[in-house]
């Protein structure tokens, strides 16, 4: 490690944040944080045990009342004090993701912006919570209607954007009124902890946010889910986890938010402007390393443009520069771990078995490191396990279809239904096609849907529930309707 490495290491907190306080886990346990570029160990940071979850639990539980008194206006300026403070800090906190979880310095940067734009937008909508004041339709009584803070929340994200998965839940329920016990992935922790001195400098009350860090995840999270004093439980991760997740929320019948998997068709219509498209591919697919529940996992091309469209994208997908993050100049980082990276070369070769056609990429890359070069792959299968699968990975897998309803019935044939990208310059195809996905967001000759200011979320087995915009902040909120009796 550099020395400016080293020093932001040696900044994060490395404990348990339980009231206020960071504190070893009870039984003295740590767990190793690696660098994927390396393989090596960054630092060791507590590892909880139940005990440690459940004093966490304790915490928010004793902090819930005190901090849904507190004046909105006052929630909203700790949002806007802990926004301000995470632009401040961005190289900082940039190198630190980098090194913890792989993806280049410029995308740690666009992370963290966008992680902090959730603060900057929840503390404005802390001050726009409204109730309603209504006359029952016969005139004999009044309806009176408020929004309450849904209580103590649990709150559980993954590693692969380790800030911004946290503050697009943090955000709301503090603007919510709501106390919480987050749990990120113990790959990547550090983020969330520094997170957290950065939310406690900006005047966050203790106990309000507590954070568990642990190796196991199920044997912590299951006690608190069935405990009963919490009221909410929002989860990003995979869809087998949420499931299970969303079975034990069922014991005390928590609100869930789940915010799960994806297999996000690229539709490319004939018309398309084939620059903007690969342009938009190239976001779609290659943002965080392709390891996004947003990215791009199946390329359906129209024929009369297939040639031109992987020409294109396997002349972009080969130039770009694979290396460590931190590094100048490189343009893709190493995936999280040895095993992502080697279920990523296994779907390739599945692909390949059943006569994908390799137009660059697929080959090993030398060094420590959890690499994998970016690959594009022309006429593959739809049976293939990349078509049905999160790929997770820097592969672009092409397809060809003839008509509309072929596109849109692949489009469709999976249980995943989070986004969709299309490409046409026909506004009444652009229009019809959008209404006949079935995913819970459509990018429209754009690469990009991930906006703090809009709804995020997906139907079928892609979740449960929107994060960000107007609908955000409801994800935190109970209605209470108090009926007013009225005259004789
Ligand atoms: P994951 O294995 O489901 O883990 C997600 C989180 O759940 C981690 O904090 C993990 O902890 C924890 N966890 C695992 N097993 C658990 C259990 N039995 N009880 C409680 N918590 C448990 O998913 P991942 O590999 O980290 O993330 C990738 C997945 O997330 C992909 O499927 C991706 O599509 C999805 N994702 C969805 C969205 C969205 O907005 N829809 C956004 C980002 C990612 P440990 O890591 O410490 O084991």
């Amino acid at each position: 490690m550099t020395t400016s490495e080293s020093a932001v290491i040696d900044a994060v907190p490395t404990g348990l944040f339980i009231d206020g306080n960071w504190r070893p886990a009870a039984s003295g346990a740590t767990l190793t944080v690696e660098d994927p570029s390396t393989g090596k160990a960054l630092c060791e940071v507590a590892d909880a045990g139940p005990a440690d979850g459940m004093a966490a639990l304790d915490a928010a539980v004793a902090a819930q009342p005190g901090f849904a008194a507190m004046p909105p206006r006052e929630r909203g300026e700790i949002l806007r004090r802990a926004y301000e403070l995470l632009m401040e800090r961005i190289d900082d906190l940039a190198l630190l993701m980098t090194l913890e979880m792989g993806k280049p310095i410029a995308e740690s940067k666009g992370e963290i912006t966008y992680a902090a734009e959730f603060f900057r937008w929840f503390a404005e909508e802390a001050v726009r919570v409204h109730g309603s004041y209504a006359v029952a339709p016969n005139g004999a009584s009044r309806f009176l209607v408020q929004k309450q803070p849904v209580g103590v929340s649990l709150l559980i994200t993954p590693w692969n954007f380790p800030m911004a998965m946290g503050t697009r839940k943090i955000g709301p329920a503090i603007a919510a009124g709501c106390a919480m016990v987050i749990k990120p992935s113990e790959l990547t922790p550090l983020s969330m902890h520094a997170l957290a001195a950065i939310l406690t400098e900006a005047g966050l009350p203790a106990g309000v946010l507590n954070v568990i860090t642990t190796s196991s995840a199920g044997a912590v999270m299951e006690p608190l889910i069935r405990d009963g004093r919490a009221r909410k439980l929002s989860f990003t991760g995979s869809t087998p986890v949420g499931k299970k997740l969303l079975e034990q929320a069922a014991d005390k019948v928590l609100r869930t938010s789940m915010e799960l998997g994806g297999n996000a068709p690229f539709l490319v219509f004939d018309d398309a402007d084939i620059d903007k498209a690969v342009e938009g591919a190239m976001l779609a697919k290659m943002r965080n390393m392709g390891e996004a529940c947003t990215a791009a996992n199946r390329f359906l091309v129209q024929r009369s443009v297939a040639g031109a469209f992987a020409d294109k994208l396997a002349e972009r997908m080969g130039a770009l520069t694979v290396g460590r993050g931190t590094d100048d100049g490189v343009q893709v980082g190493p995936l999280v771990d040895a095993k992502s990276r080697d279920k990523v070369s296994a779907l390739v070769q599945d692909a390949v078995e059943r006569g994908a056609t390799v137009r660059v990429g697929a080959d090993p890359v030398d060094g420590p490191g959890f690499f994998y070069r970016p690959t594009v792959l022309v006429d593959v299968p739809l049976a293939a396990r990349l078509s049905r699968e999160e790929i997770f990975g820097p592969v672009a897998a092409i397809t060809v279809f003839d008509t509309e309803d072929e596109a849109v019935a692949a489009a469709n044939d999976t249980e995943f239904g989070l986004v969709s990208y299309l490409f046409t310059e026909d506004v009444t195809q652009a229009l019809r096609v959008s209404e006949r996905l079935e995913t819970g967001m459509v990018g429209l000759n754009t690469g990009l849907v991930s906006n703090p200011a809009a709804p995020f979320g997906g139907i079928k087995q892609s979740g449960i529930g929107r994060e960000g915009g107007d609908m955000g902040i409801e994800e935190y909120l109970e209605t209470k309707y108090v009926a007013i009796g009225f005259g004789g």
